[in-house]
């Protein structure tokens, strides 16, 4: 009887708008308590947007843009596109092109680096003590919930870029729905704890140590899933990025966005099709049911 009964689940998938890989996958939902959320793209748009430029000591708001924006402009990420994206704005229409970069490296998880105009820069992820004056432009960010980029060249950090991205207003609705069903979430990122607690907050997440995992590298997100994993909990993981294959494949069930990287949805158990993070519950709820009438 089974067969005909996980037929019909996965045709109400369709409908739904989820992608079910194989009835099979359907197998280990009965006793998923935990849902990990990716950040970027998942529980946000991951549409970001250039916010402020704090030129540090010995450069000017054009230079740091200028160099920042042609090595991000090599780069696909979002925070990349934002940084790109809002130097072009920025510099205005009669601006000269951005200039290309040598020797173009992604640091994936921390940021680009390569040589623009004869110098070395790297944009990315904020580590240690900033230079006087660069400190507060991060102390702001965070409070904010905005991520803090920095820019170095020739050894010393020179300025910060400061990105921020939009909760979609459905997140919300999204893991309440999750709760009813009696799951815990988890946010998980490799954004820095400020910026997740403030997306957690606006979610509906407890900004807690068990509910909150930050600063993550992506070849760390899928040890993170088996953290809980070796805790004895049944992980679900709802992710979109290239940095979140990994740990949907490890995760009982892996849901990739459908709006997502094709990484993601070859890792994926399930697709949602649309992107819509409300539609996870949905699925979840789907499984049970479909298993609970074989049964
Ligand atoms: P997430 O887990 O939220 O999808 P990533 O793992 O892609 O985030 O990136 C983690 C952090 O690394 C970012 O929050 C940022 O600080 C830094 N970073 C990654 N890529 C870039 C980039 N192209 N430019 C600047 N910073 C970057
Ligand atoms: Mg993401």
């Amino acid at each position: 009887a089974t067969p005909t009964a996980l037929m019909v689940g996965t045709g109400r998938g369709a409908q739904l708008g989820i992608l079910i890989k194989g009835p099979e996958v359907l197998e280990s939902t009965r006793r998923i308590d935990t849902v990990v959320l990716d950040k970027t793209g998942t529980v946000t748009t991951g549409r970001m947007e250039l916010h402020g430029v704090f030129p540090g000591e010995g450069t000017t708001e054009d230079e740091l843009l200028r160099l920042a924006g042609a090595l991000e402009d090599a780069s696909e990420h979002p925070i990349a596109r934002a940084v790109a994206r809002g130097a072009r704005e920025r510099a205005g229409a009669d601006a000269p092109p951005l200039p290309t970069p040598e020797g173009f490296e992604n640091l994936a998880g921390f940021g680009v680096r390569g040589t623009v105009e004869g110098r070395a820069v790297q944009a990315g992820r904020v580590e240690g003590e900033l230079p006087d004056g660069l400190e507060e432009a991060r102390a702001a960010a965070d409070a904010a919930g905005r991520t803090a980029i920095a820019v170095s060249w020739d050894g010393a950090v020179r300025g910060v870029l400061t990105v921020a991205d939009t909760v979609k207003d459905t997140s919300a609705e999204a893991v309440s729905k999750l709760r009813r069903l009696g799951l815990s979430p988890v946010l998980l990122t490799g954004d820095n704890q400020a910026v997740a607690e403030s997306v957690a907050r606006a979610v509906g997440i407890p900004a807690d140590e068990q509910s909150v995992i930050a600063g993550v590298l992506p070849e760390e997100k899928a040890a993170a899933v088996r953290g809980l994993q070796q805790r004895g909990r049944t992980v679900a993981m709802v992710g979109d990025g290239v940095n979140d294959a990994a740990a949907l494949a490890t995760a009982d069930l892996g849901l990739a966005m459908g709006t997502g990287t094709d990484a993601a949805i070859e890792a994926g158990d399930l697709t949602l099709v649309r992107g819509d993070l409300r539609v996870a519950a949905d699925a979840i709820r789907l499984a049970r049911r479909t298993l609970a009438t074989i049964k």
